[in-house]
């Protein structure tokens, strides 16, 4: 399907709301390689057409979708049918009614999954739901952006700016009164935080003494009686220092992220990263030595000119170091990423390596008793594959699990922080963004305050 000339046209006869069907075709197609047709009444028998009588049903239509589509390309994507984010609450519904046998059942034979996407999202909820209930009315996520990177990764598509310290001690001011105002105001509410993220960015290119000012507008103004777990990204390894650790670890911050991504000295370079895999030990060993027994590494299946033998020993030596959580990212190729420039399509190319980089890397983790516990998707994944976090026994991350099942409401503080209120009566979101320019959020800090009260904290949230 390279000859970008070449085109599959798809009709869906009886059936108008196509941008749902785009999703799961594109995991066959490159969005270059066919054309979805309005339904003009008539059918056409081209060869290159798939005619598809309407159905109420759209699993149904999406069924015999991807039939018609894997006997034309010879793909068979792992997720079947399913092309949301969240496919563990999918799992949830079903095995609220059903045995787990049932479960593996529907999911493989409705929604057309494999056996090892539907035993994993099976085993994902099953954690969920044995070690955690729904959370508590009266508590909520809280998540701070610190939106600094020291350099920008080949990937990135987050709120992740370059600039000298003088703009980020001009940020200080504009988020620590974000922090003052949401606190107090979870305190006039009568809500309290489950889990404190602070995230980004990199939250470690703050200085100890930053670290500090932000910390302490945390513990001052939030009443943190029913927090059960605080987590700081120290992502990259050339910010994390022991001052910085020490700040973390007396303000009662115990789990921290370690993000490798790689411990190829050369993929390091090639993404844009400014340390070395050397590095990567030495902040590991530094954050045991300071106390920390919660450490999380993030790595990246697919990152360009890897193969399975790069990813297998970046995980040897991650599990070496002692991480706790491992989470396993599968490369996405977003529209604003450096990478979505250089190679649109580089997301389709690497696909079968991914799904053996990303089957080998379960098997490993479960022999070294690392099971999953929090797992989504993207869009534009390479192989449309999944991230998925592990966790060795009782060190999970509940901040991950409830934002992905969407029961809580998440008050999202700082440049591109986006709230969302859980409404328990329709079981609905609702957000409400914060801007996502440093700059423009420092000019626009008390509208970002006010945007909370009028549609959160003067508010009913039945
Ligand atoms: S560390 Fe994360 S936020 Fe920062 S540039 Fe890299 S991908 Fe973006």
């Amino acid at each position: 399907m390279s000859d970008k000339g070449f085109k599959i046209r798809i009709k869906i006869h009886g059936f108008t709301n196509l941008s749902i069907m785009r999703e799961l075709i594109d995991e066959f197609l490159p969005p270059d390689n066919y054309e979805l047709l309005e339904d003009d009444g008539f059918r056409t028998d081209s060869a290159l057409h798939i005619n598809l009588e309407g159905s109420c049903d759209k699993d149904e239509i999406k069924r015999e979708l991807f039939s018609k589509l894997s006997a034309i390309t010879g793909k068979r994507p792992d997720w079947g049918i399913l092309t949301g984010v969240r496919p563990v609450k999918l799992a949830g519904e079903i095995m609220s009614g059903s045995s787990r046998d049932k479960a593996l059942e529907i999911l493989t034979k409705d929604y057309f999954l494999t056996e090892n996407k539907a035993e994993l999202i099976v085993d994902t909820y099953s954690h969920q739901y044995n070690n955690y209930g729904n959370p508590k009315p009266d508590t909520v996520g809280v998540y701070i952006g610190i939106p600094f990177c020291p350099t920008r990764c080949l990937y990135c598509s987050f709120a992740s700016n370059q600039v000298p310290e003088s703009e980020i001690e001009r940020y200080m001011p504009a988020l620590l009164h974000e922090i003052e105002y949401t606190g107090n105001a979870m305190k006039h509410k009568d809500v309290r935080p489950e889990t404190i993220y602070i995230g980004g960015g990199t939250p470690t290119t703050l200085t100890a003494e930053q670290l500090d000012r932000m910390l302490t507008a945390v513990e001052t103004t939030m009443d943190l009686s029913e927090l059960k777990e605080f987590t700081i990204e120290a992502g990259r390894p050339d910010t994390i220092t022991e001052d910085k650790l020490m700040v973390m670890k007396n303000h009662g911050v115990g789990r921290i992220s370690i993000n490798p991504q790689s411990m190829k000295a050369r993929t390091l370079e090639l993404i844009g990263r400014s340390h070395s895999p050397e590095d990567i030990v030495k902040a590991f060993d530094l954050a045991k030595s300071v106390g920390f027994d919660s450490i999380n590494a993030d790595l990246i299946a697919g990152l360009p000119e890897e193969n399975s033998d790069d990813f297998r020993n970046t995980l040897d030596k991650v599990i070496e170091m002692g991480a706790d959580n491992i989470t396993i990212h599968t490369l996405a190729v977003k529209r604003a990423s450096r990478l979505k420039d250089i190679d649109e399509d580089y997301h389709y190319k690497v696909a079968e390596t991914v799904g053996k980089m990303l089957a080998e890397a379960r098997q490993t983790l479960a022999a070294e008793g690392l099971s999953p516990y929090y797992l989504y998707r993207q869009k534009h994944m390479a192989g449309f594959f999944e991230n998925t976090g592990y966790c060795r026994e009782g060190i999970d991350c509940l901040y991950n699990i409830r934002i992905m099942d969407e029961h809580q409401t998440i008050l999202a503080l700082g440049a591109g922080g986006i709230s969302k209120i859980y409404y328990p009566s329709t079981d609905k979101l609702e957000r409400i963004p914060n801007v996502t320019n440093y700059e423009q959020y420092i000019d626009r800090i008390d509208e970002m305050c006010e945007r909370k009260e009028n549609k959160y904290f003067t508010q009913e949230v039945l």
